[in-house]
C-alpha cells in the first residue's frame, strides 16, 4: 500500500504549482456562453495535463451558443480504464465579474473567484491526484487508461455531454468519477452517491382580449386564470418523497384597460427516485386543459397548456455507486480521514452517466458559496471560494481510493 505519509508530503509539495495553475485557470472567464474563454480555458488545461502524457481532443457541443467539450485521454498499457469529470463553464459572465470585482482574492485560508470552486478547483484536484499517481503507483499509472472529460456547458444544460462520455467509455471502464466539491456534516467529508433529476416547464395560460371600459364580460381573463393554477402546481410539492416543485416566474398581461389574453408562468421540479419524477411529470402535465375562467357573454373558455422545457433524469442511489463509495470509505478509514456519503439537490454530470459506468461524485475540494459573486461590505455576503488546505487531505484520499479501486488485491 502506498505509505500515506509520504504521499502527503509529495503533495504538500505539488501544492504550489497546482494553486498556480488554479490562479491562471480563474483568470480566464469561462462563462457558459464566452466561447472564446472556454476555447482559451480547454486549450490552457489540455497544456497543463500534457506533461502527464495526455493527448487533447475538443467536441463541439450540439449547441452552437456553447463552447466545446475537452476529452483529454492518456492510454495504458493494459486493459482498465478510469475516467474522470470535470467541467469547463461557470455561471459567471464577465460583466458581473467586473461589476463585483469578482477575481482571484486569497485571504487567509479562503481563496476566492470565479470558479475557485465549482469547478475548477477540482479540475486541480485531479491534477494532483494524477501527479500522485504518477509517482506513488507507477505501475497502476501506466496500465491504466485514463479519460478526462470536460463539459462545456454543465451550468446550462448539456445532454449531449452523456454522449461524448459514453463514447469514451466502454466495459472495461471501472467508473465514472465527477470532482464537484465534497460535501461536509461536522467533521466528516461527504461524498456524492445519488441527485435529484429536474425538469423545467411553462405552462401558458390563453383567454380572450377586450377592452377593459366597453366589453369587459366578453374578455376570458388569461391573467386570472394562470394565477388560479400556480397554487396547484406548488401543491404538487411533497417533501416526504423529497419532490419539490419551484414556481419561478410570473408574466402576463400588456396594458391596463385591456383584458390580459395571455399569461405564462415558468419553474422546475426535481425528484430522486424515477418513479417519483415521473408521477410528477404526468401530475403536471394534467393540469392541462380548458379552464375555470370564462367570458360572462359566451362561455368562452380560457385553456391551460403545459410544456416540459427540458430534463435531466435522476441520478437514485444503486448499488454500482455503493460498491465505488466503499474504496473511498476504506481509503478514508487508512488515513484517518472521516468520509461519508450524502444524496443532493443539486445536478452533475453523474446524472448523465450513472447508468452506462459506475459513478461517485464529490471528488473536488471543499469551498462555499457557489455561484454567488457577491461581497457586503459587513461580511454577510461572501462570494464563491475555495479553502487551500482542502486540496492536499482530499487529493491523498482520491489517490489512494482510486489505487484500491484499480488494484483491488494489493499493487
Ligand atoms: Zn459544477
Amino acid at each position: 500500500m502506498l505509505n500515506p505519509a509520504s504521499l502527503r508530503q509529495f503533495l504538500e509539495a505539488q501544492l504550489p504549482a497546482a494553486l498556480e495553475l488554479l490562479r491562471q485557470m480563474v483568470g480566464i472567464n469561462s462563462f457558459t456562453l464566452n466561447r472564446t474563454g472556454l476555447k482559451q480555458l480547454g486549450q490552457f488545461t489540455a497544456e497543463a495535463f500534457a506533461p502527464l502524457g495526455f493527448t487533447a481532443e475538443f467536441v463541439p457541443s450540439t449547441n452552437p451558443n456553447f463552447g466545446e467539450h475537452l476529452v483529454l485521454t492518456r492510454h495504458g498499457t493494459g486493459s482498465k480504464s478510469l475516467a474522470l469529470i470535470s467541467h469547463l463553464d461557470t455561471v459567471f459572465p464577465p460583466e458581473e465579474e467586473a461589476r463585483n470585482n469578482f477575481h482571484w482574492q486569497v485571504e487567509g485560508d479562503r481563496i476566492f473567484g470565479p470558479g475557485t470552486h465549482d469547478i475548477k478547483g477540482g479540475t486541480v484536484m485531479m491534477w494532483l491526484v494524477l501527479q500522485a499517481l504518477r509517482t506513488h503507483a507507477p505501475a497502476t499509472f501506466a496500465a491504466t487508461t485514463w479519460k478526462l472529460l470536460l463539459n462545456s456547458s454543465e451550468e446550462m444544460y448539456s445532454p449531449d455531454f452523456g454522449d461524448v462520455c459514453r463514447a469514451q467509455c466502454d466495459a472495461n471502464t471501472l467508473g465514472a468519477l465527477v470532482f464537484e466539491s465534497e460535501g461536509r456534516l461536522g467533521n466528516e467529508h461527504l461524498m456524492v452517491v445519488a441527485r435529484k433529476g429536474r425538469a423545467t416547464w411553462r405552462v401558458t395560460a390563453t383567454g380572450r382580449g377586450a377592452h377593459a371600459g366597453g366589453k369587459l364580460s366578453h374578455g376570458a381573463n388569461a391573467v386570472v386564470q394562470l394565477a388560479l393554477r400556480l397554487p396547484r402546481i406548488a401543491a404538487l410539492t411533497n417533501y416526504s418523497r423529497d419532490l419539490t416543485f419551484n414556481v419561478a416566474t410570473v408574466n402576463g398581461g400588456t396594458v391596463l384597460n385591456r383584458v390580459p389574453h395571455a399569461a405564462v408562468a415558468e419553474g422546475e421540479f426535481r425528484a430522486f427516485a424515477p418513479e417519483v419524477y415521473q408521477q410528477a411529470k404526468a401530475a403536471l402535465l394534467a393540469l392541462a386543459g380548458p379552464g375555470e375562467v370564462r367570458a360572462l357573454t359566451d362561455g368562452f373558455p380560457c385553456e391551460i397548456q403545459v410544456a416540459i422545457l427540458t430534463e435531466t433524469r435522476p441520478w437514485p442511489r444503486n448499488a454500482d455507486t455503493d460498491r465505488l463509495f466503499e474504496f473511498w470509505r476504506q481509503a478514508g478509514e487508512a488515513l484517518n480521514y472521516p468520509v461519508n456519503f450524502q444524496e443532493r439537490g443539486g445536478l452533475s454530470d453523474g446524472n448523465l452517466i450513472w447508468d452506462s459506468v459506475p459513478t461517485l461524485d464529490g471528488l473536488g475540494p471543499w469551498g462555499d458559496n457557489d455561484h454567488c459573486s457577491e461581497r457586503s461590505a459587513d461580511g454577510t455576503k461572501l462570494p464563491e471560494f475555495v479553502e487551500q488546505s482542502a486540496f492536499v487531505p482530499k487529493a491523498a484520499l482520491n489517490t489512494l481510493a482510486i489505487v484500491k479501486l484499480l488494484t483491488p488485491n494489493g499493487d
